[in-house]
C-alpha cells in the first residue's frame, strides 16, 4: 500500500480530529504560551517554598493572566468572564496540568456557583474575583460526610431575619485565603432536610479556622477545616435557592471533573515529554536506556493511555458543549476523571523510575507529579466513586449511550 507524504513542515503536529476551531486553536497557543513563560518557570521556587511564592510573583501571574485573556473562562463576559465553551476550557486546563505546584489556582476565577447568584452576590462576589481581588472557597464535606454527602450534618435553622449556621467543614480548599465562602447545609424546615447553599463572608462573628494541615502536594493554598458556630445569615445569603443545593452540586461536579480529566491528560503529556527526553540520553552499560524495552514500553503504554484519555476528555465536553442529556454528560464526565486520574497516577510511576534516582529529587517534574497527582483519584469524588457512577450509567441509560 502507497502511504501519501503529507504537504507539512517536519516535526509539525498532526492536523486535530477534533473540530477545533480558529478561536479554540488560538486560546490553546495563549493558555500553552502562559503555562511555559510564566508557570513553569516558578516551579521549583514554588516548591521550594512549600507552594507559597512572595506577594509580588503573585500579584505579577495574575497580571499576566489577565493580560492574556485567560481570568474567569467559563464566566459570562458582562460578569467579568471570557465566555468560553467547555472544550475551550478543558483545552486551556490541560495545558495547566503540565505545570506543576498548581501555580495556575492564581488566576484571578471563581466556583461556577455564582452563575445562579443574585446580581448584588455577583457585584459583590463574582465580579472582584475575576478581577483577582478576591478569594472564594467550596464547603461541603464534614468528618463524617465524604463520599456520601448526603451524611451531612451542617443545619440552617430558621430565625425571625433569616437563619442560624452551624457546621464545620473539612478540607476546604483555599479556605485559608478565602474572603468568602459557599456553604453547603441543610435548612430545618418541620421534619424536611434542604440542602442549600449560603454565601458566608469570612470575617462574620462565628466563622473560625480551627485547623490547617500540611498536605502531601505544596500548592499556592490550604484545605483547612472551618467551623461556622451560631452564625447569622439572611435570606440573601442563599445562593440557588433554599432546597437547591443538590442540584448545583451535579453541575459542579461535572465540571470539576472534566478539569481534572485534562489537567491529568497534561500531566501525562509533560511527564512523557521530559521521560522521553530523559531516556534518549542517558546511557548506562553502553547503550541509551530508551534501548532498553523495561524503560521504553511503559512509556509507550502511558502514551496509549494519554491519547485515549485526551479524545475522550475533549469528546465529553464536547458533548456537554452541544446540551447532550446532562445525566449522560455526568456518567461520562465520571468516566473520564476516572480513567485519567488513574493514567497519570500510572504515568507518573512510571516516569520516575525511569528517572531512576534523580527521579526522587524534589527538583524532578516526575517526582512532583507524583506527589501532586495522587489527590486526583480522591477529591471531586474517589475512584470508587466514579466507578459506582459510571456503573450505574450503564444499568440506567444503556451500555451504548456511555460508550460512545
Ligand atoms: C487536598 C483536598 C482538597 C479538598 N478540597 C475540598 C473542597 O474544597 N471542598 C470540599 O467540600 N471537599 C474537599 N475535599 C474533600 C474530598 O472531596 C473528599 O476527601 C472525598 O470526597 C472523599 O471523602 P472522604 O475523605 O471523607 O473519604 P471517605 O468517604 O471516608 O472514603 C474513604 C474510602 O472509602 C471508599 N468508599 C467510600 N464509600 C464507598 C462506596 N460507596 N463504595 C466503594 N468505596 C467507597 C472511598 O473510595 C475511599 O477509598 C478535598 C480533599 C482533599 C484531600
Amino acid at each position: 500500500m502507497e502511504v501519501k507524504s503529507l504537504d507539512r513542515a517536519p516535526g509539525a503536529p498532526e492536523p486535530s480530529p477534533l473540530e477545533l476551531d480558529e478561536r479554540a486553536l488560538a486560546l490553546q497557543e495563549r493558555a500553552r504560551g502562559f503555562a511555559e513563560r510564566v508557570l513553569m518557570p516558578l516551579e521549583e521556587e514554588a516548591e521550594r517554598r512549600g507552594g507559597r511564592l512572595p506577594d509580588d510573583v503573585v500579584a505579577a501571574v495574575k497580571r499576566e493572566a489577565i493580560e492574556a485573556g485567560l481570568n474567569g473562562g467559563l464566566h459570562a463576559r458582562e460578569h467579568g468572564g471570557q465566555g468560553w465553551t467547555l472544550l475551550e476550557w478543558a483545552l486551556v486546563e490541560e495545558q495547566y496540568g503540565r505545570t506543576t505546584n498548581a501555580i495556575h489556582w492564581h488566576v484571578p476565577n471563581a466556583y461556577n456557583v455564582w452563575t445562579h447568584a443574585s446580581a448584588e452576590q455577583i457585584d459583590r462576589y463574582l465580579r472582584p474575583a475575576l478581577r483577582g481581588e478576591l478569594k472564594d472557597a467550596y464547603a461541603v464535606t464534614e468528618r463524617d460526610a465524604g463520599s456520601d454527602p448526603s451524611a451531612i450534618t451542617a443545619s440552617a435553622d430558621r430565625t425571625d431575619s433569616g437563619f442560624r449556621l452551624n457546621a464545620e467543614k473539612w478540607f476546604v480548599t483555599a479556605g485559608d485565603v478565602a474572603a468568602v465562602y459557599v456553604v453547603m447545609a441543610n435548612v430545618v424546615d418541620g421534619s424536611e432536610r434542604l440542602p442549600t447553599l449560603f454565601v458566608v463572608d469570612r470575617d462574620r462573628p462565628g466563622v473560625e479556622i480551627v485547623s490547617n494541615p500540611a498536605y502531601t502536594h505544596n500548592y499556592p493554598e490550604g484545605h483547612p477545616t472551618i467551623r461556622f458556630r451560631d452564625v447569622e445569615l439572611s435570606e440573601q445569603d442563599v445562593i440557588g435557592g433554599v432546597g437547591g443545593g443538590d442540584e448545583l452540586q451535579r453541575s459542579w461536579f461535572t465540571e470539576e471533573r472534566l478539569g481534572i480529566a485534562a489537567r491529568c491528560g497534561g500531566a501525562m503529556w509533560r511527564l512523557l515529554d521530559e521521560t522521553v527526553a530523559w531516556a534518549r540520553r542517558r546511557e548506562q552499560g553502553g547503550s541509551r536506556i530508551y534501548d532498553h524495552q523495561g524503560v521504553s514500553f511503559p512509556l509507550a503504554d502511558s502514551a496509549a493511555d494519554a491519547a485515549a484519555g485526551r479524545l475522550l476528555t475533549l469528546t465529553v465536553a464536547s458533548l456537554a458543549d452541544s446540551q447532550a442529556d446532562p445525566k449522560v454528560v455526568h456518567h461520562k464526565a465520571s468516566m473520564a476523571k476516572l480513567f485519567t486520574s488513574e493514567a497519570a497516577w500510572r504515568c507518573a510511576d512510571r516516569c520516575v523510575q525511569a528517572f531512576g534516582g534523580r527521579g526522587y529529587l524534589r527538583s524532578n517534574v516526575a517526582e512532583r507529579l507524583l506527589r501532586e497527582l495522587r489527590v486526583d483519584r480522591i477529591w471531586e469524588g474517589t475512584s470508587e466513586i466514579q466507578r459506582l457512577i459510571v456503573a450505574r450509567g450503564l444499568e440506567r441509560r444503556g451500555v451504548e449511550r456511555i460508550l460512545h
